[in-house]
């Protein structure tokens, strides 16, 4: 497939059927979906969930969390990162987001595509599907994909 129109070009990314995918992929979508149950969005009404795992094979997730000052919500990827980081987690091997749009698939915010970035020693994979058990598409892309030319600090 010659380039994808989903929430913006996205290039060489393609969709694959969920069956396809591997069981540990399948394993870290369905940690997405469950972690999204947990969303506390009551301003937008619309639930994230993500789910990371490091390089260890260990899994973290998030679900966004709003707040009535809404520049203090955070996005399920960056809870995700932070409970990750927080416990001695420096390195992100593959990501999962849920969310239900209609017509789209919920790709990472430009916040959070930095925020996942920092983690990335190399690139990683992120699958975007949505909240459907099981979701019947799924993106398949990656952080190098969803953020060229990425800011990186480098002393
Ligand atoms: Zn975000």
């Amino acid at each position: 497939m010659a380039g994808l129109f989903i929430n913006g070009a996205v290039d060489d990314a393609s969709v694959k059927a969920f069956d396809e995918l591997e069981n540990s992929v399948k394993s870290l979508i369905n940690a997405a979906i469950e972690a999204r149950k947990h969303a506390y969005c009551p301003y937008s009404k619309f639930a994230v969930g993500a789910a990371i795992q490091t390089d260890d094979g260990h899994i973290y997730t998030g679900s966004n969390i709003e707040n009535g000052a809404y520049s203090a919500s955070l996005c399920a990827e960056r809870v995700a990162v932070a409970k990750a980081v927080s416990e001695g987690k420096r390195q992100i091997a593959a990501v999962a987001v849920v969310g239900l749009q209609e017509n789209s698939f919920t790709t990472p915010c430009g916040l959070c595509r930095q925020f996942l970035m920092e983690f990335a020693k190399t690139d990683f994979p992120i699958y975007v599907a949505k909240p459907i058990n099981p979701p019947l598409r799924v993106l398949c892309t990656s952080i190098s994909q969803l953020l060229p030319k990425s800011f990186k600090l480098d002393f």
